[in-house]
């Protein structure tokens, strides 16, 4: 099988890259590198383009025939979506829409699609399930809510199937140790944490510590993003299976504080490293926790690294590669 991935060079992206090579299929991948690296594909054919060159993707589509699309190039960042909401809806949205009128031109029927958590909002209910409301707060969170029911749309008029995984907080690096995050600026919790702990930054602040919780600071899920990757996998073969769109939620089910987080930084490093305590940062939800039994039970899907030490682990080690 052929999987076109787009985004391979980014950080859940070049796992894929590598699940998928190890799984047998071809791969081809497609990224800008605005994000991405390079060196971090390690299988595959790379293609240097972005999803706005509409001639690229008619030479990809009319040169190979794709069994399946994985997208994940997107910008992350919800505070720089206030800032800059063009931004996000051009590249998010907009050029998002140029790749599926090529799958549809071309005929390529299954997509996979990047989505988040963010399109819930603040939530009305915990854990979160796949029909819980969508209330996105930013621009960030609506332009990925936007492609979802544009997915629906494609799916009702062309046959697009797709499935939309809604990722809770991704965290972790590959087990082997060859791949990892590395976002420039870096703003997610884990990867700053550990960078505080091996003294590449002076500290790691913490963003509140009065919200409505046991210690007061914010509760996410972390999925390690090898399990991420494995649901992507096993959502390409319910398609390939003839499964119809849908979306599933993507986390543990288990949330951490960020004090937790940085307690288990502690343990695992073996470092004390200087914590500051800080304003909450806005539209910072307090809980954000996964309902994910829906991929459990409808994709047979286990996380195999649900455990925050070991997701902690896997970032050190690459931290101090
Ligand atoms: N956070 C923090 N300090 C930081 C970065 C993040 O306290 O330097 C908190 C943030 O407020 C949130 C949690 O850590 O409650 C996870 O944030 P992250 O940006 O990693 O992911 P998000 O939940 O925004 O997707």
């Amino acid at each position: 099988m052929h999987v076109l991935v787009v985004g391979g060079a980014g950080y859940i992206g070049s796992h894929m890259v590598k699940l998928l090579c190890r799984r047998g299929c071809e791969v081809t991948v497609l990224d800008n590198l605005s994000a991405g690296r390079r060196d971090a594909v390690v299988g595959g054919r790379f293609v240097l383009g972005d999803l706005g060159e509409l001639d690229v993707l008619d030479d990809l589509f009319g040169a190979n025939r794709f069994d399946g699309v994985m997208h994940f190039a997107s910008h992350i960042q919800v505070g720089e979506s206030v800032q800059e909401p063009a931004k996000y809806y051009r590249n998010n949205v907009f050029k998002t829409q140029h790749l599926l009128d090529a799958m549809v031109s071309h005929r390529t029927r299954c997509f996979i699609f990047s989505s988040t958590a963010a399109i819930f909002g603040e939530p009305i209910r915990i854990p979160i399930d796949e029909d819980h409301p969508k209330n996105p707060i930013n621009p960030y969170g609506r332009g990925k809510w936007m492609v979802e029911q544009m997915l629906q749309d494609y799916d009702i008029a062309y046959g697009l199937k797709a499935v939309s995984l809604r990722y809770f907080n991704a965290a972790g690096a590959d087990p082997e140790g060859e791949l990892g995050e590395c976002h420039d600026p870096e703003t997610h919790l884990i990867p700053l944490v550990l960078q505080a702990a091996s003294g590449r930054r002076p500290h790691v602040t913490v963003f509140g510590t009065d919200y409505d919780t046991p210690d007061g600071t914010c509760i996410r899920d972390y999925i390690h993003v090898t399990d991420l990757c494995e649901a992507h996998w096993l959502a390409l073969q319910r398609l390939w299976d003839g499964g119809g769109s849908t979306a599933y939620n993507l986390g543990n089910g288990n949330g951490f504080s960020v004090q937790e987080v940085i307690d288990a930084a502690r343990a695992v490093t073996g470092r004390n490293f200087s914590v500051v305590h800080g304003e909450r940062r806005p539209g910072d939800p307090a809980r954000l926790v996964a309902d994910s039994r829906r991929a459990r039970t409808e994709l047979g899907w286990e996380p195999r690294y649900a455990d925050l030490t070991m997701i902690v682990e896997h970032a050190w080690r690459w931290e101090v590669r």
